[in-house]
């Protein structure tokens, strides 16, 4: 007993402190917005990917979560955030890409309400069971393309897109807000960029930011 209690504490003091290292990493390569970083400090990523990967979750990389599919990096769930909420609070904000739920959660503590859709549904169905763990009731699921959106539920204040789409799609533009921001890796393979578009009164804003590194958004649910 004494053995087990010193191992949870042992588990507990090294990954308060790896968790502590990650947010100064991120505060170092200029992630500036300090409600963001506290988010990200107290949401437990580790619980969010298999226990035999736990041990990495404080690591700034992607992880593997099966299906061929990947754990955001911390710093790019991070910058995403941050580009969502640039210019103030947003209500509404539509997810494509639940994946593990890591990124909407981050999402459900710094929004009103998130709309999270994904394509595979066993990724959702886990994520599904996490978010409920953490009593984050502000979000939720729809299991199917990305590339259509959630037309009955728009408009949305901000859309992100966590899975790199060929083009911008479409119906994603027609589903955001006036004043309405959409962060979205825009690319394929080694080119990829992370782009924001704002709906202004007048047609659409595009910036682009920086090279990024996602999977690719596919077509179609899949069971
Ligand atoms: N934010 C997630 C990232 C998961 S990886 C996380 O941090 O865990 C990208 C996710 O996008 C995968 O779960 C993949 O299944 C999903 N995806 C890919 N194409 C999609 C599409 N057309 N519609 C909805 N989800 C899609």
């Amino acid at each position: 007993m004494r053995h087990r209690d010193n191992q949870h504490h042992g588990i507990g003091m090294t990954s308060q402190r790896t968790r502590e290292r990650l947010i100064q990493r991120l505060c170092d390569e200029g992630l500036a917005n300090a409600q963001v970083l506290e988010v990200l400090r107290r949401t437990p990523r580790h619980l969010f990917v298999d226990e035999a990967l736990a041990h990495r979750a404080y690591e700034d990389t992607a992880l593997p979560i099966g299906h061929n599919q990947t754990i955001s990096q911390p710093y790019m769930v991070a910058r995403m955030s941050e580009l969502l909420l640039a210019a103030g609070p947003l209500d509404k904000v539509m997810e494509i890409g639940t994946g593990s739920g890591y990124q909407t959660a981050v999402l459900a503590q710094l929004v009103e309400r998130v709309f999270s859709v994904e394509r595979i549904k066993v990724l959702q169905d886990r994520a599904k069971e996490r978010l409920q763990a953490l009593d984050q009731r502000n979000v939720v699921f729809r299991w199917g393309d990305g590339w259509e959106g959630w037309p009955a539920l728009a408009p949305y204040n901000g859309i992100i897109v966590t899975a790199v789409a060929t083009d911008v799609p479409q119906a994603l533009l027609d589903q955001l807000a006036p004043g309405g921001r959409l962060v979205i890796p825009v690319g394929s393979g080694d080119v990829q960029q992370l782009m924001l578009i704002v709906r202004e009164e007048q047609g659409f804003s595009r910036h682009i930011l920086e090279s990024v590194r996602f999977v690719p958004l596919l077509n179609g649910p899949l069971a």
